[in-house]
């Protein structure tokens, strides 16, 4: 076991030797910080996220929330947590100082929030939802309402959820049931029942801000007819205080395989009492102000499973160097002493596959945060709007890339454990668990596959893939020297092909339309998550690298250490991983029709 949470190290290289994060302080929103500031901010996350919220993480899983007399309990730590969390200013960070925020960029919020999930992915749901839902009314909601509810939600006396998935409407929110009826007092009357409702209920805050989707009576049908409202559990009275209580009830919690802390509610709106809702921005409009919430969910979905992944990697990398077992194979003596099982090849190579997995994955994450940066605050208008061509095309990668890789790193970990991996009393089982989610929710990752080869990628004549193609060609052409010439030349190749199957992809969508075509998208989401991350690789690989070249013989042997591993491990990706995209390569070339023509009773 460790207490690391993620190598401070390696987030240092990332942030500002390969994303150069201290270039965002020449921005007017940033100019009252300065390096420091920023590494202070990220010094107190890991503080704290290992004194509030690492503390109660294996408490909170083996101890669920449970839903007793009408009322949820739930270990008080949990609270203590929130609380303290929303006390250091964590919630309000990135916002405003005039709303009590910190004014900090997404790169350096995205990075303290790595702690907190990678310390207690359960008791970071709360705080997380409560920021994205206060950012919904912020943007979309009208004076009245962020009056009412922005404040007390970024001070952490509200917290926020998401109220979208039905019993029979989950990928399909087109779907949704959830009736919205006007009154003549201003309000809607909302009626219906959610799923899956994380922070639905708990007794952490005075007030929970459902934000949930609805038809108001008579909109159309599918996705033009629905609508975004507020439906807080109690209504404010006349000071702005939780006053009476509002018709939305737990119907019961939800038993998981992890994030066993954060609650998950079924929620009936209107069966028992009248349930109040107040309609955020125009009537109809309320799947496209829910994206620009799920879009920051996805990236923090990502982030969260690369973290998860991360945790695991230094729990299982501590137990390596620690656990003793066999001797070298070339050692025949029973007499010698056992030696450590990091010693084993084999060994390594699961520890190297999670440091590919887990620290391409944080690049992609931090990445992701740095074009929300660019996106909101870029002096130059042009580069603004590139950033945020950039982050749609890449928004479903993100969510996804990370989700799949971080779990398999988390069941790596597992496995370098041995059997110990397999029992509770060890950490990395309860990693596997809680990363198992990031695949599923916030759109599943056979969703996010459509979302990028259906749509994204087509986006304004492509202009994203234009815009990524060209990122990565900076990068190759950094690339000049030793074993980053042979990874960039097998990039470009795999690029190259990958751009070709894009325009035949393109071609049969006109032509034969988009079953043949989307019945593959999960191998075209492997391919660009793969050259994505590839990237990233070469990214860092350069910038290693470089501060070897730079630094040559003052290097001290944990210096040397720190950047022969990031080299060492980017070799890892380019020899192990970016060459298995070759089959996904050929499925998508041939059109490989086996899914699709298998015939559900042929199984
Ligand atoms: C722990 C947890 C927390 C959650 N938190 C929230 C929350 O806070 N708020 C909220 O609103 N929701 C939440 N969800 C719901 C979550 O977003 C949904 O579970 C998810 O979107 C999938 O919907 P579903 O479960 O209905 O599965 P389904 O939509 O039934 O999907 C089942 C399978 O079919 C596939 N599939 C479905 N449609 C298609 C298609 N058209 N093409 C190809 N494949 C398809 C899916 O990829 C999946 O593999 C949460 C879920 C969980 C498990």
């Amino acid at each position: 076991m460790t207490d690391t949470l993620i190598d401070r190290r390696d987030l240092a290289f990332q942030l500002y030797d390969v994303l150069d994060t201290q270039s965002l302080l020449e921005r007017d929103r940033f100019a009252d910080h300065n390096r420091e500031t920023f590494d202070a901010v990220i010094e107190t996350a890991d503080r704290m996220a290992r004194e509030t919220f690492a503390n109660h993480n294996r408490d909170a899983d083996r101890d669920e929330p449970r839903f007793e007399n009408g009322k949820v309990t739930m270990l008080p730590e949990v609270k203590e947590g929130f609380d303290a969390y929303a006390q250091a200013g964590f919630i309000a960070g990135r916002y405003d100082e005039s709303l009590g925020g910190m004014q900090l960029p997404e790169s350096i919020m995205a990075a303290c929030n790595g702690f907190f999930t990678a310390a207690n992915p359960g008791t970071a749901g709360y705080p997380f939802l409560t920021t994205a839902a206060a950012n919904l009314i912020r943007v979309f909601g009208n004076d009245e309402q962020r009056d009412a509810f922005l404040r007390p939600m970024l001070e952490g006396r509200f917290s926020g959820t998401m109220a979208l998935t039905e019993p029979h409407a989950g990928s399909s929110l087109a779907d949704i049931r959830t009736s919205a009826a006007p009154t003549d007092e201003g309000h809607y009357l909302i009626k219906g029942a959610k799923i899956y409702i994380s922070g639905g209920e708990q007794s952490i805050t005075d007030n929970i801000v459902h934000m949930v989707l609805a038809r108001v009576r008579g909109a159309p049908a599918g996705v033009k007819g629905i609508s975004l409202f507020i439906v807080p559990k109690y209504r404010l009275d006349d000071s702005g205080q939780p006053g009476e209580r509002n018709g939305v009830s737990l119907a019961g919690l939800i038993h998981k395989l992890g994030y066993r802390g954060t609650t998950s509610t079924a929620l009936s709106f209107g069966d028992d009492a009248p349930c109040h809702g107040y309609l955020v921005g125009e009537p109809n409009q309320g799947l496209k102000y829910m994206f620009q919430m799920m879009n920051e969910a996805r990236v923090g979905v990502g982030f969260g499973a690369a973290v998860i992944g991360y945790r695991g990697y230094m729990h299982s990398l501590a137990y390596a160097r620690d656990r003793t077992q066999g001797r070298q194979v070339s050692d025949k003596d029973p007499e010698s002493p056992q030696i450590p099982i990091i010693e084993h090849a084999d060994v390594r190579r699961m520890l190297l596959a999670q440091k590919a997995y887990c620290e391409g994955a944080l690049g992609l994450c931090l990445y992701g945060a740095r074009l929300m940066d660019d996106q909101q605050t870029h002096p130059d208008p042009e580069k603004r709007a590139a950033a945020g061509t950039l982050l749609d095309l890449l928004t479903p990668v993100i969510k996804a890339w990370p989700s799949e890789y971080g779990t398999k790193a988390n069941d790596l970990a597992i496995q370098v454990y041995g059997g110990a991996g397999y029992t509770r009393e060890y950490p990395v089982e309860q990693c596997w668990r809680d990363n198992r989610l990031n695949p599923i929710h916030e759109g599943t990752n056979g969703i996010q596959a459509m979302d990028l080869l259906g749509r994204k990628i087509w986006q304004n004549k492509s202009e994203g893939l234009q815009l990524l193609i060209k990122e990565i060609q900076t990068d190759l052409e950094a690339a000049t020297e030793g074993r980053r010439q042979q990874w960039a030349l097998s990039l470009s190749e795999t690029l190259q092909r990958a751009v070709k199957v894009t325009q035949e992809l393109g071609g049969a969508l006109m032509n034969e339309g988009p079953e043949p075509v989307l019945a593959n998208a999960h191998c075209y989401l492997t391919l660009l998550g793969h050259i994505t991350v590839a990237w990233i690789w070469l990214r860092q690989a350069n910038a290693a690298a470089q501060y070897l070249g730079n630094h040559g013989a003052e290097l001290t042997a944990s210096d040397r250490a720190f950047y022969e591993g990031k080299m060492q491990a980017a070799q890892y990706f380019f020899h192990w991983e970016l060459p298995t995209v070759a089959q996904d390569l050929m499925l998508l070339e041939r059109r490989d029709d086996t899914c699709l023509n298998m015939e559900p009773d042929w199984f």
